[in-house]
């Protein structure tokens, strides 16, 4: 299995929207997913229509429960996706796990229990850098990146490459970059093309070739309970999604083989 970290610490940049629908279009591919919520907002359990006041990635973070015991099957019948949900309490984790040694490493040592059961898991992350992002950075193998299209977005992500220094230097030398997602595209905007511009002069080898335009059905879906292939197969964020999957599917080959 090969762990992905949906992270950004700056809010509302398409975090939980990349995770839910790379979650679906990976499954699509027949790869089994599973979709971790470690945001205490519980946007991604939402996203999917599920309770998040039940049995959460917390009790597992605790031993209380397994993978199994809380996963939900989502995307009904469009390839294998369950999710593990958030529920409000993961806010508390800092006083929960106040005592604890190796904190940071909870999220990785629940993880390695399903290495063999899945073939990728998508970890939605919290826009933060508190005890749930670091887990989150500690228990991946590469963060995926979505940047929006606005100017305050590149200087985020110079402290972003800050922050993933500081972590691989004591928590996961391996944490990879996978790419940088341009989200909330829109062309007809100068600012929007500038932006493309500076991050193709900067990072061209981190930015992904596909892009995610700006595209109300993919704001919609989540209030149905659905991905954007189940909520609107033909929608120009459907065929975004789509295809960041297949990129995101070669590039895990490239680097990590099968
Ligand atoms: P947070 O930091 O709060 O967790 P986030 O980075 O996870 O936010 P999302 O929740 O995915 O961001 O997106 C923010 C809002 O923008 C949501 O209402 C979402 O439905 C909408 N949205 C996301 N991507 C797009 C897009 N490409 N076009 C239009 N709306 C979008
Ligand atoms: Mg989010």
């Amino acid at each position: 299995m090969r762990s992905i970290v949906i992270a950004n610490k700056k809010g509302g940049v398409g975090k939980t929207t990349t995770a839910q629908n790379l979650a679906a279009a990976l499954a699509s591919h027949g790869k089994k997913v599973l979709a971790v919520d470690m945001d205490a907002q519980a946007n991604l359990t939402r996203a999917w229509g599920v309770a998040h006041d039940g049995k959460s990635v917390l009790d597992v973070l605790r031993g209380k429960a397994t993978w199994q015991d809380i996963a939900v099957p989502v995307e009904n019948g469009r390839g294998c996706v369950l999710l593990a949900p958030a529920s409000r309490q993961l806010a508390a984790m800092p006083e929960v796990f106040a005592q604890e040694i190796g904190k940071e490493l909870l999220l990785k040592e629940a993880l390695e229990t399903v290495q063999a059961t899945f073939d990728v898991a998508i970890i939605d992350s919290p826009p933060s850098l508190d005890l749930l992002a670091i887990n989150t950075y500690a228990a991946a193998d590469a963060v995926l990146i979505p940047v929006q299209c606005e100017f305050h977005s590149l200087e985020g992500l110079s402290l972003m490459q800050d922050d993933l220094e500081r972590v691989r230097r004591r928590l996961n030398p391996n944490l990879a970059v996978l790419g940088i997602v341009p989200t909330f595209v829109d062309r007809r905007k100068r600012l929007c093309r500038d932006v493309l511009d500076v991050l193709t002069e900067k990072h061209a080898a981190d930015l992904t070739q596909s892009v995610i335009r700006d595209n109300v059905t993919l704001a919609e879906a989540p209030s149905h309970g659905q991905s954007i292939f189940a909520y609107d197969a033909k929608s120009y964020g459907a065929q975004d999604y789509a295809a960041l999957g297949a990129e995101i599917l070669n590039k895990l080959e490239a680097r990590y083989g099968a």
